[in-house]
């Protein structure tokens, strides 16, 4: 299956992809995880996309465009791929179908996780990732783990995305609702689109995802 997964920050798309991937036995290529490795590394790319991540922008088309297409030419794709944070506006969503057209393939599925708002905010305050793993996700209030600061299920260190400030999540918003949120309507058009509710527990949202994602595969 090839899917994209689209949805505001904060709404567990990191969390959902994880656990789905894992599912459908299909890679989660995440483009925020691809740059947050990057800048772990020191690379060129790195040091570019840490300085426009931190403003809560988005990193230009032409590098993200690249890195997806070189992610996508790996074998491990050959049986599908789940793509999170990418495409994030309308020319990157044109780019994708160009790329796909040229490996003779094509998107089964757009999932579109819906959230309020005001939960988002409270979902980001609280939010930390494991840094040896990006699917290991974690919330002070709604999943804490069992250890302050430990990961539950490796032991790795627990950390606060420097993207997570009040003031980076506000301009994230905002690009989510100005740039990524046309690409609904423009997978609509290609009748890709279900939208399910990103709220309630975690295991409760991934039965309801898989459960759109077969409706929608049998269509
Ligand atoms: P979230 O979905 O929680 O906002 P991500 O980890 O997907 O977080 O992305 C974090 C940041 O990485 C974005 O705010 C942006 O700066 C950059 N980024 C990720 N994906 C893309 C993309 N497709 N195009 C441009 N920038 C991106």
């Amino acid at each position: 299956m090839r899917i994209v997964l689209v949805g505001p920050p904060g709404a567990g798309k990191g969390t959902q992809a994880a656990l789905l991937a894992k599912t459908l036995s299909i890679p989660h290529v995440s483009t925020g995880d691809l740059f947050r490795a990057n800048i772990s590394q020191g690379t060129e790319l790195g040091r570019l996309a840490k300085s426009i991540m931190d403003t809560g922008k988005l990193v230009p088309d032409e590098v993200t465009i690249a890195m997806v297409k070189d992610r996508l030419r790996h074998d491990d794709s050959g049986n599908g791929f789940l793509l999170d944070g990418f495409p994030r506006n309308t020319a990157q969503a044109v780019a994708l179908d160009e790329i796909l057209a040229e490996f003779g393939i094509a998107l089964d599925g757009v999932l579109d996780l819906e959230v309020p708002e005001d939960e988002v905010v409270r979902r980001i305050a609280g939010r930390r990732l494991c840094r040896n793993d990006s699917g290991h996700i974690f919330h002070v209030l709604y999943n804490p783990p069992a250890v302050e600061g430990v990961c539950d299920i490796c032991g790795g260190e627990l950390y606060q995305r420097s993207d997570d400030s009040e003031e980076t999540v506000r301009t994230r918003l905002e690009v989510y609702h100005t740039e990524t949120e046309p690409i609904i309507e423009y997978y609509a058009k290609q009748g890709l689109v279900t939208t399910i509710s990103a709220l309630g527990k975690v295991d409760e949202v991934t039965e309801r995802a898989i459960a759109a994602l077969r409706e929608n595969a049998n269509d």
